[in-house]
This record gives C-alpha cells, structure tokens and sequence, in this order.
C-alpha cells in the first residue's frame, strides 16, 4: 500500500494488525479502524481494533512471559540490556523507512521524525546500561539481623501513549519497563498506531522472548480502559490529556489498585527577561510554541515579555511567525506539518476564536493553509490576559499567546497560577535571578535561556496536575520496580 499523498515518496504498509505472543493476529471482534494521513484527510489503510478480549489474550501472554521459570525472567540481566541495544540498533538500520512511516502517518517532517528515532534509540541504550546497576541497600538493623533490599520487577505494564510523538513515546516507555525485567502490553493512539507495530516487529526481530512486548492497537474507551481496569495488569502507564488522565487513575483505583504513573498536559510559562539578548529570545520563544506543530505537552503556550522590551519582542516574533514554512511534511523546507486530525485542527481554531472575541489581538495567522489536510498558519496573539480561555487552557496547536509583565515578583506568581505545572523556562544573563527562578517556578522542568532541553539522563514529569511519576534518568526506573525488605534473624 503507499501513501496518497503526492509529494509523499510510497511507504509501503507492513504491519496493521494486532502483536501478542511474537504474533499477528486479527482482531478478534472483527472490527478494523481507518487511519488518516493528516497532510491530506485521507486513508492510509485499515487496521485491526483491538478490544477487550484481545487485552485478555495479551494479559495470558504476558504473564506467562513473566512466570517466575520463564525465559525471560531466567535471562541474566546483562542479556537482557544485549536485546534492548539490538532493538536500539534495528531502530537505527531502518531510520530511512520508519521516518517516513512516522511522517505519513504523524505529519512531522522527516527531520522531526528522525530526531525523535535517534532520541528513542539512545533512550533504549540508555536504559540498557541500567539492567546491572539497579542495586538494593543493606541496612544497619539489630546486631542479629542482616536487612537489604531488592528491587523487582512489577509484572505485566499496561502502557497507553498519544499521537504527538508516536516513537519517542514508546521508548519512553519500553526503556525503562524493559530495563527492570517487565512485560508489556502496550497501546498505541489510534491516530498513529502504524510505527508502534513495526516497532513490535523489531522487538521480534531482536530476540526478546514472546509475551514480553504486546502492542494493541485500538481506541481509548474501549481498548484502554480495557487495559486501566484490568484485574490482572500490576501498572499502567499513561500519557495524553488531563481528563483521560483521571479516568486511567480512577479505573486503576476501582479495579486492582494498580501501580499508575501519569505524564498529562500543561501551559508551560516562557519568562523573557528586560536583559535577555533578544535576538535568542525571539528564536527560542518560537521554536518552544511552534516545534512540533505546537502538539507538545511542554509547548510555551504563555510568553510573559517585561514591558521595557514587550514591543521589539512583539515585531520580531511576529516577523518570524510570518516567515515560519507549513506544508507538506515530505519537503526538506518545511518547518511545520499539520495538525494531526481533523477534530483537533477545529479545535484549534476554536481557541482562535475564542482569543478574538475575549479581546486578545491576533497579529498573525488564525488561518488554515490550503483547502486540504490540517495545516493551520502559525498565529500570534497579544494583548493576553491571564484570565482569557487562550491563557489558561491546554490549546494543543500553534498559537502564540504574548502576555506583559512589570515586575519579577509578580511573574512568578501569574506563571504559577495554573492548575499545570511541566515545564518554565526563563531567559535572562542574570544568575541570582535565573536561579531565583528556578526554585520559584513550579515545574517538573526549569529551563535557564533554552527550551525543551529534555535529556534521557534526567527525569522528566509534572508538579499538580501535569502528572505524576517520571519518566527518564534513575528517577524513570522507580515507576517500575518493586522494593523488595527481606530480614534474615542471624540465629
Ligand atoms: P487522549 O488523552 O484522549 O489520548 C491519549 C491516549 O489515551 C490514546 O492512546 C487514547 O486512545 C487513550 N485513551 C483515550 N480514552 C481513554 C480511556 N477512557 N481509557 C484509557 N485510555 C484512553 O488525548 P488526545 O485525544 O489524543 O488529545 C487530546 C488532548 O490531550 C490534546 O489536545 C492535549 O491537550 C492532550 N495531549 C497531551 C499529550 C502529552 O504528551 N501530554 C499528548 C497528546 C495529547
């Protein structure tokens, strides 16, 4: 099969069904769903539906890959690192192929997609060299007593990952999962489910043992909540939006009391400084609201500018806005792709709308690009006040929104009066201030003159309700061990 679009170069489909067991299987309701190009509105194929019985058929799979005699769980922890630095390599022998399948289905372009596999790769080294360095303690007890700890695996983890980053996102994931010797069933969004299932294919391919990666594809109340109020799943983790968020939590609650960590949204505040060199400023400020299609959870959505150097700030991002290149995702010119469907693209230019009408002033864009897919011009609006809907929700989409401030003091507070709490990032060549900042700011993340700095060394995760958890670095593995206190009385 190859793709409609006609600058698109033909990427042939491989894989569109369900992997359990090392296995394809067709969904066993029957039932199929269509998946979108989002460059043209358009089918790229069908894929099989996983639900409810198709989770249980993984779930068996799963845990009896994870039998105590199985042979993964026999496998010496250096073997295991061994197969997921295979799967890290096959990552990178097939970038040509799967940067393409990610733009096709995702719409980044090909850049964006092959900077996110070579990210998702080194997360899978990364967390390789973690398999023999997760040490327990031994603890001072009473004079006849020897205390330590183990650290082991969960069991089966549930793993549900949005559309943004389709890759990225199941590294993320199986990186630390995998490192700490669990199983997996993991589903992808069902707008981008097409990567995750070659992924599943190289899992194969590099030896890991059946049952020990299952990806379903399928849709969120149905298949993931299948997998949230699963009996028999010991963990889920999440990424996506807030209100799905507290559903996975609350189904996780009422079920089985399952581990759940949460990576959810935010409207991560941008500070730029009176002192900051503004020529980096204006860059940075554009590549943190506009990257990805703006489809970030960390996206800048709230650029506060000190009012001595608001209007400079002002006419130089909105000359960079205009000059920003959406199109087509497969031209090596395109900055910017399109939304990824077609419900979010209205959804966008409804927050559009509602910024004009609460009285912010757009000074750019606000409007599709061509008649066909989701594009959307890359918009700039100021004259934003904290309490207007732009300034206070998660748009999801490139938009701009340039808020003024005085003083510092009152910054901080306006930046931190959101229910979110991911990523700050603050622009200035003064130290007192950026480190007074940094402990003020209340984020995951605090970024001092870049944005976006995300490394797979340090943890990554969200204060209130930007989540709980964290993924990357040490801290990731914690969302996937047990901590195991055995006590031995010296008699
Ligand atoms: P979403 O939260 O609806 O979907 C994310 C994942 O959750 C998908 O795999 C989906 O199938 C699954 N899901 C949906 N309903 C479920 C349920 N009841 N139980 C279990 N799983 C379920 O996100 P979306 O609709 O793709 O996007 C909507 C908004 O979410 C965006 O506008 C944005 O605000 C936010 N979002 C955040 C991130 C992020 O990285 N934090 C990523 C994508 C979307």
């Amino acid at each position: 099969m190859s793709s409609t679009n006609s600058k698109a170069p033909n990427v042939e489909i491989k894989y569109t069904q369900i992997f359990i067991n090392n296995e394809w299987h067709k969904a066993t309701a029957g039932k199929t769903f269509q998946v979108i190009n989002p460059s043209t509105g358009e089918e790229i194929c069908q894929v099989e539906e996983g639900t409810r019985v198709d989770v249980d058929k993984a779930v068996q799979a799963a845990r009896k890959a994870f039998d105590i005699d199985s042979p993964w769980r026999k496998l010496e922890p250096v073997a295991r690192g061994n197969l997921m630095r295979k799967l890290a390599s096959l990552l990178r022998r097939d970038i040509e192929y799967l940067s393409k399948l990610e733009t096709l289905n995702n719409g980044k372009s090909v850049q964006d997609s092959k900077g996110d596999i070579f990210f998702s790769a080194d997360c899978l080294d990364y967390y390789a060299g973690w398999v023999d360095k997760m040490v327990g303690e031994t603890i001072p007890g009473a004079q006849d007593q020897m205390i330590y700890t183990r650290h082991e695996p969960i069991g089966v983890c549930g793993q549900i990952i949005p559309w943004n980053y389709p890759i990225l996102m199941m590294s993320w994931k199986l990186g630390p999962a995998l490192a700490c010797g669990n199983v997996i069933i993991l589903k992808p969004a069902e707008q981008t489910p097409l990567t995750a299932l070659y992924v599943a294919s190289l899992c194969k391919e590099a030896g890991f043992p059946p049952g020990v990666v299952n990806v379903i594809p399928g849709d969120g109340p149905e298949c993931g909540n299948a997998i949230s109020v699963h009996q028999d799943i010991d963990k889920v983790a999440f990424t996506g939006s807030v209100e799905v968020g507290k559903k996975v939590q609350e189904a996780a609650a009422k079920s089985n009391l399952k581990r759940v960590s949460l990576e959810l949204g935010g409207k991560s505040p941008l500070i730029i400084c009176e002192d900051a060199d503004l020529d980096h400023a204006v860059k940075l400020a554009h590549r943190a609201i506009f990257g990805n299609a703006a489809q970030r959870c960390t996206a800048a959505s709230r650029t506060f500018v000190h009012s001595k150097i608001y209007d400079e700030f002002v006419a130089r991002s909105i000359e960079l806005a205009k000059k920003r290149v959406v199109g087509d995702p497969f031209d090596s010119s395109t900055e910017q792709g399109p939304q990824i469907t077609a419900e979010q693209f209205e959804r966008i230019l409804g927050y559009i709308e509602s910024g004009k009408k609460d009285g912010a002033k757009l000074e750019c864009g606000g409007e599709r690009v061509g008649k066909k897919g989701y594009f959307i011009k890359p918009t700039v609006f100021t004259n934003v006040k904290d309490d207007m809907k732009i300034a206070r929700e998660e748009i999801f989409g490139p938009v701009m929104s340039i808020l003024k401030f005085d003083s510092y003091e009152e910054v901080i507070k306006r930046a931190n009066n959101t229910t979110f709490g991911l990523a700050a990032s603050v622009v200035t060549k003064d130290l007192t201030r950026a480190l007074t900042f940094a402990q003020r700011l209340q984020a995951g993340s605090v970024w001092v003159n870049d944005y976006d700095a995300v490394c797979n060394q340090a943890p990554f995760g969200g204060y209130k309700q930007s989540g709980h958890g964290r993924e990357l670095g040490r801290y990731g593995l914690e969302e996937y061990y047990e901590v195991k206190t055995v006590v031995i009385k010296l008699i």
